[in-house]
């Protein structure tokens, strides 16, 4: 077959291939939550059971703990197919199971036809999942699972070595983990909780992400979105609002169209 002919099935490939991801990665956010984060994990005491369980223990309700049928686990379809509900106890299945399936199922296509190869949106992909992870833990718990940004380095670091804007990039992550790091330590020197711990590290693999400047445009519209939550949502300027999830939902919304911006040509890598 000629090259021409295979592009429509490389972009169904990357839908699927996309709502597998975002079903993975969505299920992992509400794993790690649930077996290293809520009250369950005093039933894996150890550190290495919680790991164990979250590898292998089959998909469960994390409600009623029956096992959920495979035909559910299909990326999209099985949300239609459980009617939104586990077939056990009834309990409604939240849909942003399914809004995380439909958005990498897009992203991957998108970015591999705006952007450059496979390797590139692959990655980005993957970077993007790895952040549903970091939202999910800081909204339920106001905590960023280090295992979780050590992965976003790692696809960051691999992107920085494949991709174009290499030195850009580099300036970035540096530059936002020093930047991060002084915020930090300023803020626990004065006694002000401006951030936790866990934001420095994935703030600085953010950073590396988008490299330097646009960074710049992302940590703004995280910050924004922080104080809109506290503000309008919390109804406090004390509020504490978690920064980490609202850096994830700025970069998830900023990776296609950065790409874009690439592509008509606005920004330079
Ligand atoms: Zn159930």
């Amino acid at each position: 077959m000629s090259e021409e002919l295979l592009l429509p099935f490389a972009y169904v490939f990357a839908g699927l291939l996309g709502a597998i991801l975002g079903s993975f990665y969505y299920a992992t956010a509400t794993r790690v939550s649930y077996f290293f984060y809520s009250a369950a994990r005093k039933s894996y005491p150890r550190k290495r059971d919680r790991f164990r369980a979250l590898i292998f223990k089959p998909s469960f309700c994390m409600e009623c703990g029956a096992p959920i049928s495979r035909v559910y686990l299909i990326p999209v379809f099985g949300y239609a197919f459980s009617r939104a509900r586990c077939a056990e106890c009834g309990t409604r299945i939240s849909p942003k199971h399914l809004v995380a399936e439909i958005y990498l199922a897009i992203l991957l296509p998108t970015l591999l036809y705006f952007g450059r190869s496979w390797p590139e949106a692959l990655l980005m992909t993957l970077f993007a999942g790895q952040l549903y992870v970091s939202i999910v833990t800081d909204t339920r718990h106001m905590i960023l699972d280090h295992e979780n940004t050590a992965f976003l380095f790692l696809w960051a670091a691999i992107l920085t070595a494949i991709a174009d804007g290499t030195t850009a990039r580099l300036i970035g992550g540096g530059g936002t983990l020093v930047i991060f790091g002084a915020l930090y330590w300023i803020s626990r020197l004065t006694g002000r909780t401006m951030m936790g711990f866990g934001d420095v590290p994935l703030s600085a693999a953010v950073g590396l992400f988008f490299g330097f400047p646009t960074l710049l445009i992302v940590f703004v519209a995280a910050a924004c979105g922080s104080i809109f939550y506290s503000l309008v949502i919390q109804g406090s300027r004390n509020a504490p609002a978690p920064f980490g999830a609202s850096l994830g939902f700025a970069t998830l919304t900023a990776i296609p169209l950065q790409i874009v911006a690439q592509w008509a040509g606005f920004l330079q890598f």
